[in-house]
Formats: C-alpha cells, sequence, structure tokens
C-alpha cells in the first residue's frame, strides 16, 4: 500500500488515477494508469522498461543474486537515471506530446487515433521508481505503468487492447504473439535513428505476411515455392503477426499528404521480386495497405538498406537479418518462432 499511495501520488497530474491489482496468485503485482480521453481509439503500445532502457547489468544482477538485491540496488540507484535502450527511440517520437501524436492533432484537433504507451515492467513497485524516474529524465509523457513482478503480461495487454508489445522477454513475448497480440523481442544495443519521421521496417514472411510460404521454400524448396506462388497469384497471402499493426500506420498514414506524412513505412524482403513479387504486392493492395517503399532483395543483405533508411524499428524473424541489423546500429525488434522453438 505505501509503494502504491507513492506511484499513485506521482502520476495524478491527470484525470483519475485507478490502481488494479493484477495478480489473483499473489498482491505483488500492480497496474498504475491514467484513465484516458479515448481508450477504445488510441493505438496502445506497451514497452518493458528493458526495452526502452539499459538494464542488462542490472538484469544480471537479478539473474544471479535475486529480487532482493536487484530491489535494494535499484533503490540505492533510484536517482541515477538508466541508459537508453534499444527501442527508446521509436518511444520517443510517437509517446503522447511526441512528434507523430503532434502531427495529428495539427491535421485534426479531434483526432482520437492517437498513440499511446504502457509501460509493463517484471519490476515491483519498489524498484520501478527508478524505471519512472528514468522516464521523467527522458521527458518520456508515459503515464501508465504495470509493475508486474514476474506475472506473464499478455492477459493484461488483451484487457488493455495492446497494439503492440516490445519486450526483451522471449516468454512473454511468445505468450503475446499466441493470444494474437502484434509483439517483437528487443535486444539492448546501441542505435542510430532518423530523426524527422517515424520509420518502421517490416519484413514479408513471417512478419506482415503468415509463414505459408516459408513453410513451403523450407519443406520443398526454391523452385517449388515459386510454383506455388505462382499457381496463387491472384490468393492473398495470410496474414502475418505484425499485419494488424501495419495497417494502423497505414491508415494514420492515409490522413497526410504524403509531403507531411510524419510516418515512413517499408516493406524489407528477401523475396524475389521478379518470381515471388506479384503475389505479395497484390496481396498489399488486397489489404489496402500501401507502404512508402518495398525492397524485394532476393536473399540479398537487409543491413546496407538498412542503413540508409535509419528506422526507429525493424521486425523480422530471421535470426540472420536480426543480426545484421544489430551490427549496422538499427533497433531491431524480433520475432521469435515460439510454438516450433
Ligand atoms: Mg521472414
Amino acid at each position: 500500500p505505501q509503494a502504491l499511495a507513492r506511484l499513485g501520488t506521482s502520476s495524478i497530474n491527470v484525470f483519475v488515477v485507478v490502481v488494479v491489482s493484477c495478480c489473483t496468485e499473489q498482491l505483488s503485482g500492480y497496474c498504475v494508469f491514467v484513465l484516458q480521453k479515448d481508450s477504445a481509439q488510441a493505438v496502445t503500445i506497451a514497452v518493458s522498461s528493458r526495452a526502452i532502457f539499459d538494464l542488462e547489468e542490472e538484469h544480471e544482477l537479478f539473474l544471479a543474486e535475486g529480487m532482493g538485491n536487484y530491489t535494494s540496488h535499484q533503490i540505492a540507484h533510484e536517482n541515477e537515471p538508466l541508459a537508453e535502450g534499444t527501442a527508446l527511440p521509436f518511444i520517443r517520437v510517437s509517446a503522447p506530446k511526441a512528434m507523430v501524436n503532434e502531427k495529428l492533432l495539427e491535421n485534426n484537433p479531434e483526432e482520437k487515433q492517437l498513440f499511446d504507451i504502457i509501460l509493463v515492467s517484471n519490476n515491483n513497485a519498489q524498484s520501478g521508481l527508478r524505471i519512472i524516474n528514468s522516464i521523467k529524465h527522458y521527458g518520456l509523457h508515459i503515464t501508465r505503468f504495470c509493475f508486474l513482478n514476474g506475472i506473464d503480461p499478455s492477459k493484461y495487454l488483451q484487457s488493455y487492447n495492446v497494439k503492440l508489445f516490445l519486450s526483451a522477454n522471449e516468454s512473454a513475448v511468445c505468450s503475446a504473439l499466441k493470444r494474437g497480440i502484434p509483439a517483437a523481442l528487443v535486444i539492448q544495443q546501441d542505435v542510430q535513428t532518423a530523426a524527422e519521421q517515424l520509420r518502421v521496417v517490416f519484413d514479408g514472411d513471417c512478419v506482415l505476411f503468415s509463414d505459408e510460404s516459408e513453410n513451403v521454400y523450407r519443406e520443398k524448396g526454391l523452385d517449388e515455392v515459386i510454383k506455388y506462388e505462382k499457381d496463387r497469384e491472384h490468393i492473398p497471402i495470410g496474414e502475418g503477426p505484425l499485419k494488424a499493426f501495419a495497417m494502423i500506420l497505414g491508415n494514420m498514414k492515409k490522413k497526410f499528404p504524403r509531403e507531411k506524412d510524419p510516418i515512413c513505412t517499408y516493406l524489407l524482403t528477401s523475396r524475389s521480386g521478379r518470381d515471388m513479387g506479384v503475389r505479395a504486392i497484390k496481396t498489399l493492395r488486397d489489404w489496402g495497405l500501401e507502404v512508402d517503399q518495398a525492397f524485394f532483395l532476393d536473399g540479398a543483405p537487409k543491413d546496407p538498406i538498412l542503413a540508409q533508411i535509419r528506422p526507429h524499428i525493424f521486425f523480422d524473424d530471421s535470426t540472420h537479418h536480426i543480426r545484421g541489423a544489430l551490427a549496422s546500429g538499427t533497433p531491431a525488434g524480433y520475432i521469435p518462432p515460439c510454438d516450433k522453438s
């Protein structure tokens, strides 16, 4: 209760603070959030504390010495801001009062489809104060926090209508993906991103698209998958785990003339444009999803293109391409195979 009182006080500047017990097993996880003007239409992104801050040393301490010593360390250092994590640039431009929301409101003061951010943390409320202080240090307008003390966040993500979940915990990411929530694993790294727009890059198969063609390729080889695609050119490919989030960005983009668009989206696929591009393009057309640029690389490396784009996040299901992205300083969201692993 003492921790809740302190957290409530820190968030009480807007509307009504609601405190919800987030665990049935034990009374140790809590969500503190602020009622939004229009939460039904908000594009809510949930991020873990390790996705937006560099907590690697602290995580090692937690693994080696347990929650007690970890919490004591975080309390002792709670006024020292954490270093930037991989997903911080993405959150910095998409948080409330940040660039994209400001442009949406400039375009339409009545706009309801605005980004909102929930911080979902494995910390308990006591160790979470350092996270809150770091959020303030970076000037992020994040007001909703869940300190779950190790509890799986996925069921809460569903209740909050979360449209994207970024986390450094693979089992939490898989749990969200299995509930149909777009989610990706973020690995700590130093990153460089473009400043002027929100740039998001999507891989094709197993990310925007389902794994149907990838499975044919794995089981029967390249010649067979080319034939498979040719035979089905008029049938849209199934939906992949990030399709719903890409559609949201696509709908936001439609509100702006191209020269004023604060969001730029890319398809960056290993497919050959000649042999496997037609069905991919027809699928995007069928969905009504326009991307600004599409690259069909026919197996060539992705990192030289990523180094030019400097996206805020790049989603891919291939560890090979994720490693290339990490090497080029690109913030990467890995879509793990989950039930196949
Ligand atoms: Mg792929």
